[in-house]
């Protein structure tokens, strides 16, 4: 071959891996952007996927979730966390996602020592937050409630059959099912082989992969003080889950006093340990869900001493005056965007 023959074909294989480079990345970027949202698990889901065929991944995803709702769901009859209720102290045949979720929960109950319970139910349905019957309960009535509540007495059969050892127990799986749910979505979207999509569950947020752009993820943390939508910070992240566990997600007011839907099942009251809210930022939407809840009632101390015992999970905690603690590992990923509150450096 000539040399001049030689070059030419060098700058037309060049030309054509550029031109290919540049189609790969117009393609990524036209990609369609859908968006999606129902409300499921008493909460809006809200979800955008970028796919030609996001609109499918979307009703999937919809359809999973209402799948694992009629399982999990504490007031459709038909679910089996119902079932488990109304038949407390008999045995009731449960499927693989329920005593997943159920066995993970028992997990973090062990875990935090019962500050997470899922037998929290007879509690949850004294205060009554976020039914429309909310009041503050007598002593006497939440000592009795508290009785019942004991992950301890939750029996599961080999056959998997699922037994409250006592009638009035009652199940509630509100602090880690929606977790479930957006693990169960990313693993659509995987199937799907997607780059891009997010899926929000009421403030337990999943994005999978980067944005279109191919940069990070900016998720904005709700300001506890405001109504939903009003972010005081946002954190950079691909690939991971925040999960937000806040005193302002359902609650009433009796005389100046804020009375909130996340139950100490060591005093039966609204946890009160000084923290508006937690975020966690890992992995696993699963774990992180019921740790976001483990920690807001176990307080900042002692939760922040387990987030940083656990690999791969951060946190981020707002306090009742307005400061805002970080673990290590988010430094570079978080911006504060109100003057109102005040960044701690975390010193592990
Ligand atoms: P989350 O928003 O994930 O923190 O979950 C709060 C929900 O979990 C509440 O609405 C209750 O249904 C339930 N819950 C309240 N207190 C507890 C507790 N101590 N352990 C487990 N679940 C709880
Ligand atoms: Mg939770």
């Amino acid at each position: 071959m000539q040399k001049n023959t030689f070059y030419k074909l060098i700058i037309i294989v060049l030309m054509i891996s550029l031109l290919a480079a540049g189609c790969g990345k117009n393609q990524a970027e036209e990609l369609p952007e859908y968006k999606g949202s129902d409300f499921l698990m008493d909460t809006l889901v809200q979800m955008k996927v970028y796919a030609y065929n996001g609109d499918k991944i979307i009703d999937e995803s919809l359809a999973r979730i209402r799948e694992l709702e009629n399982l999990m769901s504490v007031t459709l009859e038909e679910s089996e966390i119902y079932q488990i209720n109304q038949h407390a102290g008999k045995g009731v045949q449960v499927s693989q996602d329920t005593l997943r979720v159920l066995n993970k929960a028992l997990e973090y109950a062990e875990l935090t020592k019962g500050s997470f319970d899922p037998s929290i139910g007879p509690l949850v349905e004294l205060w009554g937050i976020g039914s429309g019957e909310e009041r503050v309960p007598t002593n006497e009535e939440i000592l009795k409630a508290k009785n019942l509540v004991d992950y301890r007495k939750v029996m599961i059969s080999p056959d998997q059959k699922v037994r409250l050892a006592q009638p009035k127990m009652r199940l509630d799986l509100g602090a880690i099912a929606k977790g479930y749910a957006a693990d169960e979505v990313s693993k659509i979207f995987a199937e799907h082989n997607i780059n891009s999509a997010f899926v929000n569950l009421g403030g337990n947020v999943l994005v999978f992969g980067n944005k279109p752009d191919g940069s990070d993820w900016k998720v904005g943390i709700q300001d506890p003080r405001e109504n939903r939508g009003n972010v005081m910070a946002a954190v950079s992240v691909s690939d991971k889950t925040i999960v937000t566990s806040g005193n302002y997600e359902r609650y009433f007011e009796k005389d100046g006093v804020i009375y909130h839907h996340i139950i100490d099942p060591a005093t039966g009251r609204p946890a009160r340990t000084g923290l508006l809210s937690v975020s966690i930022i890992s992995d696993s939407s699963f774990d992180a869900d019921a740790l976001s809840t483990s920690v807001f009632i176990m307080g900042l101390e002692a939760g922040k001493k387990l987030v940083n015992k656990l690999d791969g999970v951060e946190a981020l905690f707002i306090t009742d005056d307005l400061e805002v603690d970080i673990t290590s590992g988010l430094k570079d990923k978080f911006e504060l965007m109100s003057e109102d509150f005040v960044l701690i450096k975390d010193e592990n």
